[in-house]
């Protein structure tokens, strides 16, 4: 056929709308996507036929174009990942997984109405955060707390409440940037205190902040390094010394904790992150931490401290502007339920759990991925890949035990027709995604972030990217 002809061939977009994918699409799909779907599939056509890349074509394989384009469109943005990387708080992957029973929690809230501020036995207007305000102050030993959007907003709301104007005194060796552009300098001046930096980069004294003090000071605040250590000829003042220091010149001590421990994980080997009752217990005056980092939560930001101070917190205006919604304080009060038994919040809350599991769980999970993926290639097994199960290390992630490797184990898929970086890929633009990164050569899927009921697609997802 010539060119003219073909192109005077092309249906029009009504009568690819009226014919019977048509109609069904239309039932299924918003119009608009089915609209430009067909309009950008006749221009797509039309396109290649002026280019001669194209010399027939016929009306169903149009249509499934057509499906293709309305398919892609209609698709959610957000959509649930397999996280294969073996770091259990992923900021990029959403960080902490609730479990089930969160979430019943939280559907139980949001598709009703709740007594959210409203007070049941008075009759009268309630405290959002009063649901939660008991178990925080049982958990963590503290007077009195309050949950905001995240531990960034908990960080410049107690600033902005409690040192406006004022001096803010950080040790040189704390001034960190969190990823996403979370810098204690830059904090410190939106929220309207000074920062007052004292000691050195490796070195700060508890004289550098007893020097540091005058009748302008507001707060002595200490900061969590998170992902970075300096190590060496180091020295740092500690929370119970700092504590003891701002007792004696009557200014609050704050520390900002990033990631907020409730579990003990002395007996896990891991002696370097003190509990949030440990910080407390300290005399620490206010006290800052995620709610999604290894608390195991939603996105939160939870203080926690002395109630002469949290009360002054609450008043401020900036609080409307921070605060957390009903699905938010739903998942919380679930979750800060589990953590009244420490078994039970090892074994509901995923992000605890897949920290502390046991090494012979993570094992035996590698192992059965592995067999699983060898018997689905069948005997195309040996042409495709090699799978192996390997020791490795995971991450904590999170910003959160920087320098603690957790033995893991993990499924080595060496493809032997495609390079690593291409099975990367495939697999990243599969159905589900997979997350997993490359070793020399290797495709890795740490074993300890992968859940039970994901190894099914998993499977099926490599075996497609390699065959
Ligand atoms: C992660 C972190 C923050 C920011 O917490 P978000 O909950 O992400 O807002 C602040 N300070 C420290 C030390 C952190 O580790």
């Amino acid at each position: 056929m010539n060119k003219q002809k073909l192109l005077a061939s092309l249906p029009s977009v009504d009568e690819i709308l009226k014919s019977e994918k048509g109609a069904k699409w239309q039932k299924t799909f918003p119009r608009r996507y089915v609209l430009q779907s067909i309009r950008d599939t006749i221009d797509d056509y039309r396109q290649s036929i002026l280019k001669d890349s194209r010399k027939e074509f016929s009306l169903e394989e149009m249509l499934v174009d057509v499906q293709r384009h309305i398919e892609k469109r209609s698709e959610l943005s957000l959509k649930p990942v397999i996280n294969a990387t073996g770091i259990v708080i992923h900021t990029n992957l959403g960080r902490s997984v609730l479990s089930e029973k969160v979430l019943e929690n939280v559907k139980r809230i949001a598709c009703s109405y709740s007594n959210l501020e409203y007070e049941l036995e008075q009759g009268t207007r309630g405290k959002r955060y009063s649901h939660v305000q008991r178990l925080l102050n049982d958990l963590t030993g503290a007077e009195s707390s309050l949950i905001v959007n995240n531990n960034a907003a908990a960080v410049f709301v107690c600033l902005a409440a409690l040192a406006k104007g004022k001096e803010v005194i950080v040790s040189r060796g704390e001034l960190v940037e969190i990823g996403g552009s979370f810098r204690i300098p830059d904090v410190m001046s939106s929220s309207g205190a000074v920062l007052k930096e004292i000691g050195t980069t490796n070195k700060t004294h508890l004289h550098d902040y007893e020097n540091a003090i005058n009748e302008n000071t507001g707060l002595l605040l200490k900061v969590h390094q998170s992902n970075f250590r300096i190590v060496g000829f180091t020295k740092e003042v500690g929370i119970e010394e700092l504590a003891t220091l701002g007792k004696k010149h009557n200014v609050p001590v704050m520390f900002d904790l990033g990631s907020g421990c409730l579990v003990d994980l002395k007996p896990y080997g891991i002696h370097i992150e003190p509990t949030v009752q440990d910080i407390v217990k300290a005399g620490t005056d206010i006290v800052t931490f995620s709610g999604d980092k290894l608390l195991g939560g939603p996105q939160g930001g939870i203080i926690v401290g002395k109630s002469e101070l949290i009360d002054i917190i609450a008043k401020n205006p900036l609080m409307r502007a921070v605060r957390i919604d009903k699905m938010t304080l739903a998942a919380f009060e679930a979750i800060l339920m589990s953590y009244l038994d420490e078994e039970t919040a090892k074994k509901n809350i995923p992000t605890v759990r897949m920290l502390l599991q046991d090494i012979e769980e993570i094992h035996a999970r590698a192992k059965k991925i592995a067999a699983q993926l060898k018997k689905d290639l069948g005997t195309a097994h040996e042409e495709a890949a090699s799978v192996a199960v390997v020791e490795d290390a995971s991450q904590s992630g999170g910003g959160a035990l920087a320098e603690v490797e957790f033995k893991t184990y993990a499924v080595a898929v060496k493809p032997v027709q495609l390079s690593a970086n291409k099975l990367e890929e495939r697999l990243r633009l599969g159905k589900p995604p997979v997350i997993a990164r490359i070793k020399e050569d290797a495709l890795i899927l740490d074993a300890r972030t992968i859940r039970d009921n994901e190894i099914a697609d998993l499977v099926k997802g490599i075996r497609a990217a390699l065959l």
